[in-house]
């Protein structure tokens, strides 16, 4: 049986993965599963995909299995597609998610209701010993508000209501956002391209 390794400790990351690859015979581990010392990988790639690449390709060198990398962020259009990939470290390197919340806040304070469009993205890439295999990307558009609504998910889900909806991620439940989710469609596009390789 294969393995896939999901390049993160979060085990949400790896669960949600196990849900979009119901059907197919893997085994499914993330890094806190996989014993290995592994360098650290710097993010700084100038586009989610890049970084997502380089993830998944440096993992790929140590670890045996399908390698599955992402990373994701928020494009605010009023800002220019800031924070983007620099958004857990938008307010500094070591920022909170509230630091980073406050600070979009500030910035878009004068901004109108019709402006405050946004759209969190996620790149996955997809590794085996060194060799890119494909590459996903998901997509969630939405607004952001003019205060933190909600206590679950993180990040700026207090911020972001997704288009047609009236809750924002962090009023709605895990399950919930998680079938509209950027991460989600990047994920479930991301399926045949490791399909191709069972
Ligand atoms: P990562 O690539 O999953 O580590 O996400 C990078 C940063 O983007 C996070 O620290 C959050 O600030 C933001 N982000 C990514 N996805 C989400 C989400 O689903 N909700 C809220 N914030 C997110």
């Amino acid at each position: 049986m294969k393995t896939i390794v999901v390049a993160s400790t979060n085990s949400r990351k790896k669960e949600e993965l196990k849900a979009i690859l119901k059907g197919l015979k893997v085994k499914i581990k993330n890094l806190g599963d996989v014993k290995i010392h592994l360098p650290m990988v710097i993010e700084n790639g100038k586009t989610f995909r890049q970084n997502a690449i380089k993830k998944a390709l440096t993992f790929s060198r140590y670890i045996e299995g399908i390698i599955i990398a992402d990373d994701s962020g928020l494009e605010v259009e009023a800002l220019y597609g800031k924070p983007g990939v620099r958004s857990a470290r938008f307010a500094h390197a070591k920022a909170t998610d509230r630091e980073n919340n406050a600070k979009l806040l500030t910035l878009m304070k004068d901004v109108p209701v019709k402006k405050r469009k946004a759209v969190f993205v996620c790149s996955v890439a997809v590794a085996e010993k060194g060799s890119l295999l494909g590459t996903a990307e998901g997509r969630c558009k939405g607004v952001i508000g003019f205060s933190l609504k909600g206590k679950n998910g993180f990040g700026y889900d207090p911020l972001f209501t997704p288009e047609g909806g009236k809750k924002t991620f962090a009023e709605i439940t895990h399950k919930s956002k998680n079938k509209i989710s950027h991460r989600a469609k990047a994920l479930k596009a991301v399926r045949p391209v490791i399909q191709k390789y069972f």
